[in-house]
């Protein structure tokens, strides 16, 4: 978990890979769907420009559709999910046989450098890599490094939607955080950090 920018997309693909699982995030899975036109792809699109979060009826349909496929049985990351009080509940009780979520990482950072991150961010169109026009761009015409993708700015990455998802996620979803540190999952890690400082942490917190 973490806000707009905190850098959980780059985290959780990293983190899933050296747990040899798979990771997912529903930002991706929506876009993806937007991409495609379809029905579910539309109706998300005109809660993510306005940097409102999709009704959770939606994010929980796509994202246990995900979950309980039995290739995930032994485990994954969810990068994004969940972020409302409702949302926490469902992914609970779907996982409390299982004893519930092993951990809840939270990552986060301060609200300028954030802000930063986002208006300056450049998203692959085919693998959704993250890049930042002040440093880490590729020289190869604007492509991925890792799979010569498309880079383009997300429409919901304009100051004005970031600041709106910041603050929304700050309103909505510090519920969420409180539940999971009540009940002992939650471990906190600075994103303001150098990304492989954040990796590392992160590592040792699961483990
Ligand atoms: P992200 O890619 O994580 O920045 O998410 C982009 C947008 O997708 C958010 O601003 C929301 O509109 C939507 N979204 C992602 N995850 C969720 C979720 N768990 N519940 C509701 N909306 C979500």
């Amino acid at each position: 978990m973490g806000p707009p920018g905190s850098g959980k997309g780059t985290q959780a693909s990293g983190i899933a890979k050296k747990l040899n699982v798979e990771s997912v995030s529903t930002g991706d899975l929506f876009r993806s769907h937007q991409t495609r036109q379809t029905e579910l792809g539309i109706l998300a699109a005109t809660y993510m420009e306005r940097g409102e979060y999709v009704p959770d009826a939606v994010a929980i349909k796509i994202i246990m559709d995900w979950v309980v496929h039995p290739k995930r049985s032994k485990g994954f990351v969810l990068d994004g999910f969940p972020r409302t009080k409702t949302q926490a509940e469902t992914l609970d009780k779907e996982l409390c046989r299982y004893g519930g979520v092993d951990r809840v990482l939270l990552i986060d950072a301060p609200e300028v450098e954030l802000v930063r991150r986002l208006t300056g961010r450049l998203s692959c169109k085919d693998c959704q890599a993250t890049y930042h026009v002040d440093h880490n761009l590729s020289s190869n015409n604007r492509k991925c490094e890792k799979c010569e993708g498309r880079l383009y700015r997300r429409s919901d990455d304009n100051s004005i939607v970031a600041k709106k998802r910041i603050q929304l996620y700050r309103k909505e979803t510090s519920s969420v955080v409180e539940h999971y540190r009540e009940i002992g999952k939650l471990k906190e890690i600075n994103g303001a950090e150098p990304m492989d400082t954040v990796a590392k942490n992160l590592l040792e917190a699961v483990e």
